[in-house]
């Protein structure tokens, strides 16, 4: 990606503006300027990475920890009873550039509406084949 393409790289080198909530040297937090409901914030690492998958291991534990931090703030700041954490990975993914998005949640806020209709497993089979699959993935993964 050329170097201005990307809005979240422009927003962490201030090249655009965006309301900062936190930064350190690994990450940048921002309001969402569309939010779901007030004080939806957006954490970012400050280097580019497409999504969650290309996030490298000295990374990972910051973003975790950063994610906790702002969590506790948001709750706080907003006066919620919850937050919702969710990351967008290519698919419904509008900004490529990785991003946890971290929303201030309250009991009969409506946020239901949201979730997809869930799909059973055709039968135990076809749940035990899937589990398998993903065992197996794990493995050739752990293994190199
Ligand atoms: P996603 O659809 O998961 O990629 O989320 C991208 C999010 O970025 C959306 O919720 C947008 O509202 C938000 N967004 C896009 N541009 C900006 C911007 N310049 N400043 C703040 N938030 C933005
Ligand atoms: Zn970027």
């Amino acid at each position: 990606m050329e170097n201005g393409e990307c809005i979240f790289c422009e927003i962490a080198e201030k090249n655009l503006p965006a309301e900062i909530v936190y930064e350190d040297s690994d990450a940048i937090a921002f309001l969402d300027d569309r939010p779901l409901f007030p004080g939806h914030v957006l954490l970012c690492p400050r280097e580019h990475y497409d999504t969650l998958l290309e996030l490298p291991q000295h990374l990972t534990g910051s973003m975790l920890a950063n994610t906790q931090l702002l969590a506790r703030a948001v709750e706080a700041a907003v006066d919620a009873e919850g937050t919702f954490i969710a990351i967008n990975n290519r698919v419904s993914q509008t900004v490529p550039h990785l991003h946890i998005h971290i929303v201030p949640r309250r009991r009969r806020d409506g946020l239901k509406g949201f979730f997809w209709p869930r799909q059973p497993y055709k039968d135990d089979a076809a749940k035990e084949a899937v589990r398998d699959a993903i065992e197996r993935e794990v493995r050739k993964l752990l293994n190199g």
